[in-house]
């Protein structure tokens, strides 16, 4: 009887492993697939200045294409790309291509936005990293003070010594530097004086709790002060109400990004947006 619950278990198991496999190919052949059809696209998403609602920056966000099976999210599939090698290349088109929509919403629209892109651990590691964004600005034109970068805690933090020398070189371009997902790493405080960054991206997880949880609202606030010490703009992700948006502006937080202000859209919905609601501010 113990022998046969053994090969139960043991095939409970196998079966298991067996479909996480076959999960994980089929990924990867979807990844490969839609990068070498180049049918991969950029939501965007607004970023408001919290005293006066005006749209001053903006998220791109990788997206699948819409017709493809599986679907999958940037969860999914960002972690593939990065393991099978993608990311660099995928990395590389985001930048260039988020870089030319800032300038051709600056030509058809006369709204300057910074343009905020996702970099991945891989990208930060790699040599050409720097080259690449210099040469993306350039042969764009868009002014390197209205690029941004955006980094999660981890990957500056898996080795600081590099980081830092990527993220001082970038910033004495003028690229912005901004740590996502701010709260949810290792966070002591007090490596941040040191970082070369210009922003911190308070996780949405904290602003989720805004209205229900006093001690988040307190760290919030510590965070705002700190940052205000250390010269930090502060972005809060994840707004999805008006209790959230007022709590933060009253607090100094400099700007808001979330479903209550935008979701992230394809392009020329977010034009569409920015003629509308970015303008005209939030009340
Ligand atoms: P992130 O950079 O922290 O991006 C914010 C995520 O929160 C996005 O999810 C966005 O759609 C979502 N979001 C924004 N506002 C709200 C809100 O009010 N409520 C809720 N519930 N969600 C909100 P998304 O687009 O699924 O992206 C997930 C993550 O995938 C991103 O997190 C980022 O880490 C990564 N990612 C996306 N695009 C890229 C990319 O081009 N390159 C790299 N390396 N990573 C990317
Ligand atoms: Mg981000
Ligand atoms: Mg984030
Ligand atoms: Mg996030």
């Amino acid at each position: 009887q113990a022998k046969e619950r053994g090969q139960n278990h043991y095939q409970f198991f196998s079966e298991q492993l067996q479909r996480d496999v076959e999960t994980r190919l089929v990924r990867e052949q979807a990844v490969r697939q839609v990068v070498a059809d180049e049918t991969l696209w950029l939501a965007y998403q607004p970023q408001i200045r919290a005293s006066d609602g005006q749209a001053v920056g903006v998220e791109a966000l990788l997206r699948w294409p819409t017709d493809t099976i599986p679907v999958l999210s940037p969860a999914d599939f960002i972690p593939v790309m990065e393991d099978v090698g993608l990311i660099e290349r995928v990395g590389y088109w985001v930048m260039k291509q988020a870089a030319q929509m800032a300038v051709a919403t600056e030509q058809e629209l006369g709204i300057t936005l910074r343009m905020a892109v996702n970099v991945s651990m891989r990208q930060l590691y790699d040599p050409g990293l720097f080259d690449q964004i210099a040469g993306v600005l350039e042969s764009t034109g868009l002014p390197p003070g209205n690029f941004e970068v955006e980094l999660t805690e981890s990957s500056i933090m898996a080795d600081l010594e590099r980081t830092c020398e990527t993220l001082r070189r970038l910033r004495e371009l003028g690229v912005s530097i901004a740590i996502d997902d701010f709260g949810t790493g290792y966070s002591s405080l007090s490596y941040l004086r040191k970082l070369p960054v210009d922003v911190l991206k308070i996780d949405r997880s904290f602003v989720m709790e805004i209205g229900s949880n006093r001690q988040t609202e307190a760290i919030i606030e510590n965070l705002l002060g700190l940052s205000r010490a250390l010269g930090l703009r502060v972005v809060a992700e994840g707004v999805e109400n008006d209790e959230q948006q007022a709590f933060l502006r009253g607090i100094g937080c400099d700007y808001l990004q979330g479903f209550h202000i935008g979701r992230p859209v394809e392009l020329s919905r977010f034009h569409g947006w920015l003629r509308s609601a970015g303008r005209e501010g939030d009340e």
